[in-house]
């Protein structure tokens, strides 16, 4: 039986999120019905609300989250209710070309839940189940394979993160980029990805780690997040340059990672990047958007430009190692949450997100979940 839950819904891009009851789907088959403890609001969220990735409404979008196994599906295997798991929108079958190659995040099986979405409004309309989870919700049905088993050690609002902004930035450097020892890195944004870039260079070993964002409280924390230093993104580019020269025996840093979906960041990392090195970007931008690269970049310095989707993660093996990582005391997890909110006023939430100012905002809801 479809049960009623409350759900933060997207009726017209741009506008506030609905607060409201919404019908959630028992999960079938090889599915997963999750009571959430938290979800932490990734910047993906923020750019599907605003409508520049396009896609249907209404929707409930949020992804980062966590929380308690209530009910699986009859094929489901080696997950049972009361298990506490980390979502993710990484859905795979395992079995794929792209799976088989280690590529979750492009998996080309065909799922239940991508042609049918557990959601519906009160009214029976269907509700697009966004990010593959739909987590601005008390609850959620999600696919088995998204559930990555988290220990009770770490509290909700850290847990949530872990599902993708963390992932994103750490993977970026330790899976897309494998920084050695001795690298130098910049990171172009010092947000819930680049801030995990930041941490994962150093982490690696890399020195100087560079932290560029538009935001001086930005540039404050990416310090205590491992940054070297850290300059303000909008100086006149010539001056930034000199100060990355100075830096980096005059070349340039080996590893550059753009953070951020705005798409000059791209050419403004080539500037910063030395003959030879590489430029990882991670952020993604709007749906129709060009960026302008120098052409004698490739040929001419040798420069290399990789796509980073999600860290090139596998949440099955990076959420453990990150886990242990922060038991270790080597990653910095409960710092990067800045504030938290009810799911009634997630619109603050988003706005304070959107502002740039602050790390992660993560939505409780309450409860034992
Ligand atoms: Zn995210
Ligand atoms: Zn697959």
């Amino acid at each position: 039986m479809p049960q009623a839950i409350r759900a933060a819904v997207c009726r017209l891009f741009g506008e506030p999120l609905s607060v409201e009851s919404v019908q959630l789907a028992d999960p079938v088959r090889d599915e997963v019905l999750v009571a959430l403890e938290s979800c932490a609001i990734c910047h993906s969220d923020i750019m599907a609300i605003s409508g520049r990735w396009k896609g249907k409404l209404p929707a409930v979008f949020g992804h980062e989250a966590v929380g308690r196994i209530e009910a699986v599906g009859e094929a489901v295997t080696g997950l049972s209710a009361g298990d506490r798991v980390v979502l993710s929108l990484i859905r795979f079958c395992g079995r794929c070309y792209y799976c088989q190659k280690g590529d979750l995040a492009f998996c080309e099986a065909e799922f239940g839940l991508a042609s049918r979405s557990p959601l519906t409004l009160s009214d029976g309309t269907p509700v697009v189940h966004g990010m593959k989870v739909g987590a601005f919700a008390e609850k959620a049905v999600v696919h088995q394979s998204q559930c990555v088993p988290v220990d009770e050690r770490l509290d909700g609002d850290i847990a949530c993160t872990l599902s993708c902004g963390v992932m994103t930035g750490f993977g970026a450097v330790a899976n897309t980029a494998e920084v050695a020892a001795g690298s130098s890195a910049l990171v172009i944004g010092a947000g819930g990805v680049g801030i995990n870039c930041v941490q994962g260079a150093a982490l690696a070993g890399a020195t100087p780690v560079i932290a560029l964002d538009i935001h001086d409280e930005k540039l404050e924390i990416s310090r205590r997040f491992g940054a070297t230093h850290a300059f303000r993104a909008d100086m006149d580019g010539a001056s930034l340059a000199a100060e990355v020269k100075a830096l980096t025996h005059g070349r340039g840093v080996d590893f550059a990672f753009v953070a951020v979906g705005h798409p000059p960041a791209i050419q403004q990392a080539v500037d910063l990047t030395r003959d030879g090195g590489q430029v990882i970007v991670a952020g993604i931008p709007g749906r129709d958007d060009i960026a302008e690269i120098i052409a004698r970049t490739f040929g001419g310095r040798g420069i290399s430009i990789l796509g980073s989707k999600m860290g090139s993660a596998r949440p099955h093996v990076d959420v453990p190692r990150l886990v242990d990582l922060h038991h270790a005391g080597h990653m910095h997890l409960d710092e990067l949450v800045a504030r938290r909110f009810r799911l009634d006023d997630i619109n603050e939430a988003l706005d304070l997100v959107r502002s740039g100012r602050e790390l992660k905002c993560v939505i409780e809801f309450g409860g034992d979940a």
